[in-house]
């Protein structure tokens, strides 16, 4: 509890004290006895008064504020008019007074209030707390000297000396020194990871057993914590329709509320009906019944409370209503490189033209693709053993779903599929092995091709066949590459259906098509890395991206961001997504029921003013507790 909410309980705990003590002796007949008939009622008027005014005398000040501004119907509205009402009973002080119920409706009100404010606190700062992964300071490296520095102030390309037990600050490339890597804030995965020179380490890493001297690759504004916490920060704002609902229905239930309550009290007695008295307590029991708070906190906080238990298991979601839209995927639609397949790719054999060097191959393909960050490009890199001199590297292009061309060393190199070929009038011929192809060409003359593979990833089996269990009707993959090798992937995982040798602009269709044949209020889920998909992913109702590799533009279009480019986690999203929709569900439910029983009880007379603050203030607070489920969810 922070001081003001302290200060807030203190003095809810004296009005309780004051008002149970006035409870006893009301009850114990010694106002009558001392004041008689009708001056007891007076004197329990005057002496309720002192507790309703020290726990209330906020709520009138801010009912007064709202009729000033003429925005009046909210609960401090209901309340205070149905507890003023209470007290008015003073004006028939021949009738049994309710100065008690008065008093108790603003009490219990503000407990619970002081719950929800509780709650709600206490809900940020456990996400706070899982997304305590924001540096404080770095050890920056300065002529040989270590300096204190702001994160945000180092440069790209310094060194940092991040120490056993520190943050990770920043992005970078690791250049000394061997260490475990706990990445459990920004994946949710408990196994540590072993990194040592060479390794790429991403920022909110914390660091476990050696000294790492570090090469930072991006500024702290780019780095992955960086991008992590404006994700989170700014994901209230994206209201999920369930959400908007509520605000908009409690803005029409309010004042409905207040002018059925009105009626109630004011027509029975007027056609002669029965006492005034009577009416009017069934219409301020009525009012504060109907207060909506129950539903204004408890929707929120679920869809916040299923944002940050996604995000414990290193899955972003963007805001709650990608949490709604997660919850009723039916079709999955994949892309194959870098999303299902790790991405590295294994040169599998370099097969040149009759009296070409295959390391000739090799050389021109690195060269060309020296540019690209394509996985294709980095693994052929990697494949290739001697040095690239970027300076001799002129005119590089990307063709996406293509290949690259490149002048290097004055000759034009071509490196890509049949398209690209076919494209440039080159000849060339097939390859019998299974695998990607990689086409080389210098100046128009085609020297042979590059035979390349690459690896499913680990839990890429078990993501589909978690899907499919949680109901997902299709599993799609669509890919630039070929036919022979999308099949071969697609049925070791038990995908659904294929499409291979597609353009981007091809798999945006494709997905268009996709959509058109879902059923009602069925969605339809991309997922890629970003790597010529990030049109494909802003097309689909949820795109969803590989943050670790995925590419910037990639983190950017998506909707849902996996942090360590697991696709199983997208099972897991949908179950968290789910069982927040299924909280908020029994929610609105629950209190509109509970609610409308009570109302109709009031509207007889059945039910008093009692069972009216249970129905506000108990609800109320079952919801809330209910809500707070959301944040946790199951590690596997
Ligand atoms: P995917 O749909 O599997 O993610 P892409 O659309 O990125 O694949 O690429 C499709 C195909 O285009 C690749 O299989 C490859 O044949 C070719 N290609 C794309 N980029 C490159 C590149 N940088 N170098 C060589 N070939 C490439
Ligand atoms: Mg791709």
């Amino acid at each position: 509890m922070n001081k003001k909410q302290r200060r807030w309980r203190n003095r809810i705990v004296i009005a309780l004290v004051i008002f149970f003590t006035v409870l006893a002796v009301e009850q114990s007949g010694l106002l009558s006895t001392l004041f008689g008939t009708p001056g007891d009622v007076y004197a329990s008027f005057a002496l309720f008064l002192v507790p309703y005014l020290i726990a209330g005398y906020k709520t009138l000040l801010e009912a007064a504020r709202n009729i000033r501004r003429g925005d009046p119907f909210d609960e401090a509205f209901l309340m205070s008019v149905a507890s003023l009402g209470a007290f008015a009973m003073v004006f028939f002080p021949e009738t049994e007074p309710h100065m008690a119920e008065g008093a108790a409706v603003m009490l219990f009100y503000q407990v619970g209030e002081l719950f929800q404010s509780y709650a709600v606190g206490q809900s940020r700062k456990s996400i706070a707390a899982m997304m305590d992964i924001a540096p404080e300071y770095t050890n920056v490296e300065k002529d040989g000297e270590l300096v204190e520095l702001d994160p945000a102030e180092v440069a790209v390309g310094e060194t940092i000396v991040v120490k056993p037990g520190e943050r990770m600050p920043i992005d970078g490339v690791v250049t000394e020194g061997t260490s475990q890597l706990d990445t459990a804030a920004l994946t949710g995965e408990s196994v540590p990871r072993h990194v040592g020179p060479g390794a790429n380490v991403v920022s909110g890493c914390v660091n476990m057993t050696g000294v790492l001297r570090v090469r930072t690759t991006k500024p702290y504004g780019e780095s992955t914590v960086a991008r992590i916490l404006e994700l989170v920060e700014n994901a209230s704002e994206k209201k999920a329709r369930t959400e908007n609902f509520i605000t908009r229905f409690a803005r029409v239930y309010t004042p409905v509320v207040t002018v059925s309550a009105a009626l109630l009290a004011v027509v029975p007695p007027l056609a002669g009906l029965g006492a005034w008295s009577d009416w009017i307590l069934r219409g301020l029991t009525f009012l504060v019944v109907s207060c909506p708070c129950a539903l204004v906190i408890s929707v929120p906080l679920s869809f916040f409370g299923g944002i940050g238990g996604a995000s414990n298991l290193g899955i972003l979601v963007k805001g709650s209503n990608y949490l709604e839209l997660l919850a009723h995927v039916d079709t999955a639609v994949f892309d194959k490189t870098g999303t299902l397949t790790s991405g590295t790719f294994n040169v599998v054999a370099v097969h040149p033209e009759s009296g070409v060097d295959p390391d000739y191959v090799l050389s021109m393909a690195a060269h060309a693709e020296s540019f690209s960050d394509h996985p294709i490009a980095v693994s052929v890199r990697a494949a290739y053993s001697g040095d690239i001199d970027r300076e001799k590297i002129e005119d590089t292009r990307e063709e996406s779903g293509h290949g690259v061309s490149a002048r290097v060393s004055e000759h034009l190199v071509l490196v890509g599929n049949d398209r690209l070929m076919a494209e440039h009038g080159t000849a060339w011929h097939n390859c019998d092995l299974t695998g990607t192809i990689l086409h080389v060409a210098v100046d128009g003359e085609y020297v042979g091709h590059i035979v390349i593979a690459d690896v499913v990833k680990e839990d890429a089996a078990t993501a589909i066949a978690d899907l499919h269990a949680a109901g997902v009707r299709r599993c799609v993959m669509l890919t630039g590459d070929r036919q022979d090798v999308a099949e071969a992937v697609a049925s070791r995982l038990g995908i659904d259906e294929v499409r291979a040798q597609l353009l981007p602009q091809d798999k945006v269709e494709a997905v268009e098509h996709l959509l058109k044949s879902e059923k009602d209020g069925a969605r339809l889920a991309f997922v890629g890395d970003g790597i010529n998909d990030a049109p494909v992913l802003m097309r689909a109702d949820v795109g969803i991206a590989m943050g670790a590799m995925g590419s910037d533009a990639a983190i950017e279009a998506a909707d849902v961001v996996l942090m360590d480019d697991k696709p199983s986690k997208i099972a897991q999203a949908m179950r968290v997504a789910r069982k927040t929709m299924r909280i908020v569900w029994e929610n609105i439910v629950f209190a509109l029921g509970v609610k409308l029983l009570i109302l109709v009880l009031a509207a007889f007379g059945i039910a008093n003013m009692w069972l009216a603050v249970f129905g506000d203030v108990g609800v109320a607070m079952i919801a809330i507790l209910n809500a707070m489920r959301c944040m946790r969810v199951e590690r596997d």
